[in-house]
């Protein structure tokens, strides 16, 4: 059992990296505890690789757990060559930059990027010789005139973090690979299905498994998917580094990745009304959804993505933090709490200003990022039109 390209991206979910001589005949892989796996003899020890992909060798590289998951995620992105999962999203982030950088490098940085991947190259990279220079998430092509000497790699997320703006990733690859230049995103809103950056000529597709593959905010998890010229590179440094990521977490990654595509449909249909009503509303200046077909990157978004998840921003028409507060404390449906992708509405406020260097944000009123859940939007709709009113009262 196991998936082909040829296949649809639902039948692709439903089977893939389901190998017998993983599964041993049952459904689902089973969870494969393991540290230390016993050899009968020591030529039999002596014998297996240190560098060995998908066998037993010790617990650091895995069991057929691992391997499942991220087989299967490999089989989403067409054109690469395998995926290495991680203790985080953050922890992928960190260990593909780590990969593709040596000192005296320099990274060319998406300004729109989560802000723990800027504290990594702010604090982490450049200590160690490695510059980061930001970039307007919506330069496109032009990025070609930053790219210099020393560029070895340029990061993207699209849609960025908070305030979701579309990049041009077929023109930011083509500008890269004219240069010999490494480019990596962050897909972790949109995922493999809604657009396989390998398929795309992006080098290094990142992902935030914590999100919507785990889809129940119960366990932490991120994996990064290679194409053929980079595998190596981050396969070494993955193991250099000691990553690896829990058996039972990739179980529950699994599991989640099963029903991904469906709840991703019904995230994007609940998101989609919710952000449509919330576009109609007076309290409400903007809402940053591409999926929308007044949102500035929707020309992009329709022409590269094939889906929407349920994760965007509205900025306030006026008002201060005073109102965003009551009308967050109030919300009886929204949790209120980081991360997102599970099964359930949250909503946070949100200061984009604080962490932009290349650009600058400029907002009517405050702003907020909304996670549309699998609830009923009608009840999501009257949860925030009350925390509207609560934010209209003190405006
Ligand atoms: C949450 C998130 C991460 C980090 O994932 P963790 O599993 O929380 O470490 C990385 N990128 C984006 C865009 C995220 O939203």
């Amino acid at each position: 059992m196991s998936g082909n390209d040829a296949d649809g991206k639902a039948t692709r979910l439903a089977a893939a990296g389901r190998r017998k001589e993983w599964t041993q005949g049952v459904v689902n892989p089973p969870v494969w505890r393991a540290s230390t796996i016993l050899y009968d003899s020591v030529a039999e020890l002596r014998s297996r690789p240190q560098d060995t992909h998908e066998k037993l060798y010790y617990g650091r590289r895995g069991t057929p757990t691992q391997w499942a998951l991220a087989s299967a995620l490999t089989e989403l992105e067409p054109g690469a060559a395998g995926t290495l999962l991680y203790p985080s999203g953050l922890a992928a982030v960190t260990t593909a930059l780590l990969a593709m950088l040596s000192p005296g490098d320099q990274v060319l940085m998406v300004d729109s990027a989560y802000e723990p991947t800027r504290a990594f190259c702010d604090k982490i990279l450049k200590k160690h010789g490695i510059e980061t220079r930001y970039y307007d998430p919506l330069i496109g092509g032009d990025i070609a005139g930053l790219i210099g000497d020393t560029t070895a790699a340029i990061f993207l997320e699209s849609p960025g973090s908070l305030t979701f703006e579309v990049q041009d990733v077929p023109a930011i690859v083509a500008a890269a690979k004219a240069r010999g230049v490494v480019t990596m995103i962050d897909n972790t809103w949109a995922t493999p299905l809604f657009f396989p950056a390998i398929a795309h000529g992006v080098d290094l597709s990142i992902l935030a498994c914590t999100k919507y593959v785990v889809g129940h905010s119960d366990a932490m998890l991120g994996a990064v998917t290679a194409a053929p010229g980079v595998w190596e590179k981050l396969r070494t440094m993955t193991h250099l580094l000691g990553q690896c990521a829990g058996p039972d977490d990739a179980w529950l990654g699994l599991r989640g990745l099963r029903t991904m595509g469906v709840r991703l449909a019904q995230h994007q249909a609940n998101a989609l009304k919710v952000a449509g009503w919330l576009a109609d509303r007076p309290e409400v200046a903007r809402v940053l959804y591409p999926a929308l077909p007044g949102d500035p990157g929707h020309a992009l978004w329709r022409r590269d993505f094939s889906g929407a998840s349920g994760l965007f921003s509205i900025v306030l028409d006026g008002g201060n933090d005073a109102g965003r507060v009551a009308m967050l404390d109030g919300l009886r449906l929204f949790g209120m709490g980081f991360s997102w992708g599970g099964f359930e509405s949250l909503a946070i406020p949100v200061d984009p200003q604080r962490i932009r260097s290349a650009t600058r944000w400029q907002a009517e009123g405050p702003a907020i990022r909304l996670h549309i859940g699998l609830e009923d939007p009608d009840d999501l709709i009257a949860d925030l039109e009350a925390g509207l009113a609560r934010f209209a009262a003190l405006r």
